[in-house]
């Protein structure tokens, strides 16, 4: 299948792949060849692309997939290769992140921004070290 994940500063991946894993906001879900078409919104998470045997992981901060024949088009808010993450960057978000949560009260909007911000960070974080 060919396999595409672009973001508002331009394409991340593009090539051919023998299957994808996204987490949805129903869970995980993984997408093989001549899958039904599907459009459903991604979570923060882990894209896994598998290619004859390596895997490329991109971390994903939410967006929308859609499956159609055999294309697979991930339309992120923003997404990252390993090697374009920077690991200080990320290991501040989350610091500022869990400050945030500490201060902030569970029902504010704060807290739910922090709690993203904290979860973009921590997915950002794994994706970088594998
Ligand atoms: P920060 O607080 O560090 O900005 P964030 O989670 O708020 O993190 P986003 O709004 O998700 O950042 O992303 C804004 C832009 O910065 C996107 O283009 C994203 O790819 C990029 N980006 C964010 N964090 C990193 C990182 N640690 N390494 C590389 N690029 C990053």
């Amino acid at each position: 299948m060919q396999a595409n994940v672009v973001t508002p500063d331009g394409t991340v991946f593009d090539g051919e792949v023998n299957m994808i894993s996204v987490r949805t906001i129903e869970g995980e879900l993984g997408i093989l060849p001549r899958h039904l078409p599907l459009v459903t919104p991604l979570d923060i998470g882990p894209v896994r692309l598998k290619q004859d045997g390596k895997v490329q992981l991109i971390a994903l901060s939410g967006g929308f997939m859609e499956v159609r024949g055999d294309e697979v088009n991930v339309l992120a808010e923003s997404a990252e290769l390993p090697s374009d993450i920077d690991i200080t960057r990320a290991r501040a978000a989350k610091e500022r992140a869990e400050r945030r949560l500490q201060e902030a009260k569970k029902e504010n909007i704060d807290f739910r921004r922090a709690e993203l911000a904290l979860k973009r960070a921590l997915n950002r974080l794994d994706v970088a070290q594998g």
